[in-house]
């Protein structure tokens, strides 16, 4: 069986070298969409990959099969990929599922394959909630009946000779995969009786299909069952078949797939787990499984079925033969969409047993669809489309034009060009949609006016097209017709979108603001002016100025911010509460948000949620003048959602790392991962440690093992990040936390932290948690996964010289990011280590250092006057290390009238002279 690809190769690759030899003056290209037709026409087998998460593919492989030996191949992915990260935006859940899903059919069309999801709709069960160690958990999250019978239901359908799992069930895999290898396996029996989901059967006309095999990606060389060498130079491509996969890869561009790959020899091995012909050699993946109609004809038992199956199976040859003369191509896939034609009714009513018929029917119909496909490209016609409008909203009428060019050498008869919509849906014409003939380089227009209903159904974005384009034509006397999709997304939206900036409301109940401030962007998607008004849905007690405001609208994607400011109860409960944004206009509601996404790479797409802003109220207690150093990695925004509740947070630059006075700063943070997107972190790691060794307080945040985390280097003491990174997590995000040391500050100040804190985490606890750590880091909590040992390492702090370094590999950023009480109140006491015993410890030179920034800050006018305080401090130090009370009375009595004058001639600010006079205060109390 695969004796067909060294030969042909070997024969494009010498037609692909003649016009070099002939002194290089033909171009000649190769024409990739011929082959891309035609190549399919070699045989009749199918191959389905599954796997779980957009970019599990094997496209290598995949490459392989579909652009070299022509397989009908494809992907069926459980769910979006919602649990990822983002490496080009900063899109996450279900918006970064949205553009993972459509870089997955981006990837499958260079490789020529098609992508399925499980995972229906945005709001699907089937959803990628983060890692999971277990198939049992996966299951129960997915819900296994659910998850089970739409694979079963793909399968009847679908149809595969041959199933892939990506990965083999191990432990040491994600229970995501581990879960797609057992259904895979479970469907190989179960996809063929009847009895299980038997109503796909009855009610949905389904057949049960027997799967002929079952593979998985071996574990070495030496336990593969069937090996294929992929790493083969296409000259139609003008790549590998490994590159061609990788250029594939490259659409994953949110999750930085893709690389550069030599051309070179590539094993491919197979371990086979299931198949129908036991006892027989298998040294080829297809082997024993009918190749292509020749091979049927043997297989068929009535003579003139299979004298006509071997017929057909010359013909498609011959059109593959044929390439690249389109001309000469056209005729003969006509030709031999008649003949499939006629034998898919001789085959319906013919006397064969019942599931070759079933099996054979199948191919003849697959075969039907990629020769109409062959005609289309072989026929040289063109068809673009161009729409009045991307968006459209209900009730509204408007135009879409095809273009339809004839780039052959033929004139191209009885063309009839339509566009595809739901029933309810009508399309005008006009009269040009017939097209008696077409000469070559003759170009034609047809606009169409489509009159979208008042009721249709929004865009979604998982959903089928609702507008696609059809084109047919007829020659040898014989119709052929392609639908294809239009040239951009096409979406019906609500006529008007509501958002609201920030999205959530942190209430912090120990620092309650008079006032919230929340921006509401309303955005016109109904073509022409519309008059609106926004308000805000508070809960009780709440209070919005304005009540209500007036937006108005000129023109489709007109946009409007109006701001509002909210106040909230003063006695305000703890806990949740939302409030909704809400847009009126002529007596319809409108509370939907829609989020556009738009990336050069993949087609535009939208999501649409509810316009409602979730809120927590909770009690934050932050030390009094907490200055922090943000040193942020791009992966997280906690320094922002800091910033948003009061904290004093500098984001530092390479500059600052390198020549800054970091002293200035009570903690520096770094961001998730930071070492793997700062280089200058990496390269100012020392001065980072010198700051914590002179006195400072450093957080940082988890590290993956490749994050150029240097274990004895990076942190003061030899910290190892686990590996393998897969056993160092704690993934169930309500898995019991002890705290070891509860009476130590960090869980006391300056927030006491109790069990509750604990509770209401999403996603996760921790990632990468530390293997191994020297003996002067402490540890404070302990957790575990369900029946697994605990991990002592997810906070470890050291004292370094006069300051303290500390690591967490616990997710704050996920908490903070989703309003979790518990993940701020912790990671504020993390980030407060240290300020309590500032703050107790009052002293001249503390007063003196105040008195130099508040200088910086420009709360003095006189250099003088900064002179005359620093000098006195520096006195009163003096009396302190003699320890003569009275004296450091006395002077900062002085001290306290230099300020008052000072305030009295207005060269020193209010908030100057407030620090000043309260510390000054404090300085007394401790030595009266
Ligand atoms: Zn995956």
């Amino acid at each position: 069986m695969k004796k067909y690809l060294p030969l042909l190769l070997s024969l494009l690759l010498l037609t692909a070298l003649l016009p070099f030899q002939g002194l290089a003056k033909e171009k000649d290209d190769p024409d990739v969409e011929l082959w891309n037709a035609v190549n399919p026409l070699n045989t009749t087998v199918t191959f389905l990959n599954t796997g779980a998460h957009p970019d599990d593919e094997r496209s290598d492989l995949l490459a392989y099969l579909s652009r070299g030996l022509g397989v009908k191949t494809s992907s069926l992915i459980a769910n979006r990929g919602e649990g990822g990260q983002n490496e080009i935006g900063n899109e996450l859940g279900n918006a970064l599922g949205i553009i993972r899903s459509n870089e997955m059919i981006e990837a499958a069309k260079i490789t020529g394959v098609k992508a399925y999801h499980l995972s229906e709709t945005t709001s699907d069960p089937i959803y990628d909630f983060g890692f999971s160690k277990s198939p049992e958990e996966t299951l129960e999250k997915w819900g296994e009946d659910l998850t089970y019978e739409r694979l079963i239901r793909f399968i009847r359908s679908y149809q595969p000779d041959v199933v892939m799992p990506s990965f083999r069930n191990v432990p040491s895999q994600h229970g995501h995969h581990r879960t797609m290898a057992i259904l895979s396996q479970r469907a190989f029996e179960d996809a063929t009786d009847p009895t299980v989901f038997p109503e796909q059967i009855e009610e949905e006309g389904l057949s049960a299909w027997q799967v002929k095999k079952l593979y998985l990606p071996a574990e070495s060389g030496d336990t593969a069952t069937t090996s294929v060498e992929i790493g083969d130079y296409n000259p139609i491509y003008e790549m590998s078949y490994p590159q061609l996969g990788e250029k594939s890869r490259y659409m994953h561009k949110s999750q930085g797939m893709g690389k550069d790959v030599p051309v070179e020899p590539r094993e491919f091995n197979l371990e086979l787990q299931k198949s129908i012909y036991p006892n027989k050699e298998d040294d080829d993946i297809f082997a024993n499984i009918p190749y292509d109609f020749s091979e049927w004809a043997t297989v068929v038992s009535e003579d003139d079925i299979s004298a006509n199956l071997e017929n057909l199976q010359k013909d498609l040859n011959e059109i593959v033969n044929l390439y690249p003369d389109r001309e000469a191509i056209l005729p003969n896939s006509q030709e031999a969409l008649r003949n499939v034609q006629k034998l898919t009714d001789k085959v319906e009513k013919g006397d064969i047993d019942a599931s070759v018929k079933n099996d054979l029917l199948h191919k003849l119909e697959l075969k039907e669809e990629q020769l109409q496909k062959v005609s289309l490209i072989a026929s040289g016609l063109d068809v673009k489309t161009t729409l009045d409008s991307e968006v459209v909203t209900q009730g509204e009428s408007t135009k879409i034009k095809m273009t339809i060019t004839n780039n052959g050498k033929q004139a191209i008869h009885q063309i009839d060009a339509s566009l595809l919509t739901s029933e309810e849906w009508t399309v005008d014409s006009g009269d040009g949609s017939d097209i008696k003939k077409l000469e070559p380089n003759e170009s034609r227009d047809i606009t169409f006016t489509v009159h979208v209903p008042k009721d249709a159904a929004y865009y979604q974005p998982y959903g089928e097209s609702s507008v696609q384009s059809g084109i047919t034509f007829k020659e040898e006397g014989i119709e052929t017709t392609n639908i294809l999709e239009l040239d951009e997304t096409f979406a019906v939206l609500p006529a008007l979108s509501v958002s609201t900036e920030p999205e959530d409301i942190v209430v912090n109940t120990a620092d309650l603001k008079s006032e919230y401030t929340v921006n509401v962007k309303v955005k016109n998607y109904y073509k022409g002016e519309k008059n609106a008004s926004v308000s805000l849905n508070l809960p009780e007690g709440w209070t919005s100025v304005p009540e209500k405001a007036d937006v108005n609208f000129k023109d489709r994607l007109d946009e409007q911010k109006t701001q509002f400011k909210i106040t909230p109860p003063e006695n305000i409960e703890k806990g949740e509460f939302s409030a909704e944004a809400i847009v009126e206009s002529d007596g319809k509601e409108y509370d939907t948000t829609v989020q556009e996404i738009s990336y050069d790479h993949i087609k535009d797409s939208y999501f649409q949620y509810p316009s409602t802003m979730d809120g927590v109220a909770f009690e934050l207690l932050k030390p009094d003048s907490l200055k922090i150093g943000y040193i942020e990695s791009g992966f997280d925004e906690v320094a922002d959602y800091l910033l948003d509740v009061g904290f004093d947070v500098t984001k530092l630059n390479e500059a600052d790392l390198q020549s800054g006075d970091l002293s200035q700063y009570d903690t520096i943070v770094t961001g998730i991962r930071a070492n793997l997107s700062r280089p200058d972190l990496i390269k100012n790691n020392q001065r980072l440690l010198e700051y914590a060794e002179n006195g400072g307080h450093v957080v940082v945040q988890y590290h993956k093992p490749g994050d150029n985390w240097d274990t004895n280097k990076t942190p003061p003491y030899s910290l190892e990040i686990g590996m393998p990174s897969i056993e160092w997590r704690v993934t169930d995000e309500d898995a019991q936390v002890t705290m070891t040391q509860p009476d130590h500050k960090l869980f006391n100040f300056p927030n006491k932290i109790t069990d509750n804190d604990w509770n209401g985490w999403v996603q996760e606890r921790g990632l990468y948690f530390p293997m191994n750590w020297d003996d002067r880091y402490e540890t404070f909590v302990s957790m575990a996964d369900p029946g697994e040992d605990p991990f002592d390492s997810g906070i470890l702090m050291t004292n370094y010289g006069e300051g303290t370094y500390l690591y967490t590999s616990l997710v704050f950023y996920r908490q903070i990011a989703n309003q979790v009480p518990g993940g701020y109140r912790i990671f504020t006491n993390l980030l407060s280590y240290g300020a309590e015993e500032d703050a107790k410890e009052i002293s001249a030179a503390k007063m003196r250092t105040l008195v130099e920034r508040l200088a910086n800050e420009g709360e003095f006018d006189s250099e003088n006057d900064v002179h005359l305080l620093t000098t006195h401090l520096t006195a009163v130090s003096h009396y302190e290390n003699k320890e003569q009370a009275e004296k450091v009375v006395k002077h900062m009595t002085s001290f306290k009238q230099l300020i008052n004058q000072m305030l009295e001639n207005k060269s020193i600010s209010e908030k100057a002279f407030s620090d000043l006079d309260k510390e000054a205060d404090n300085l007394i109390e401790k030595w009266q």
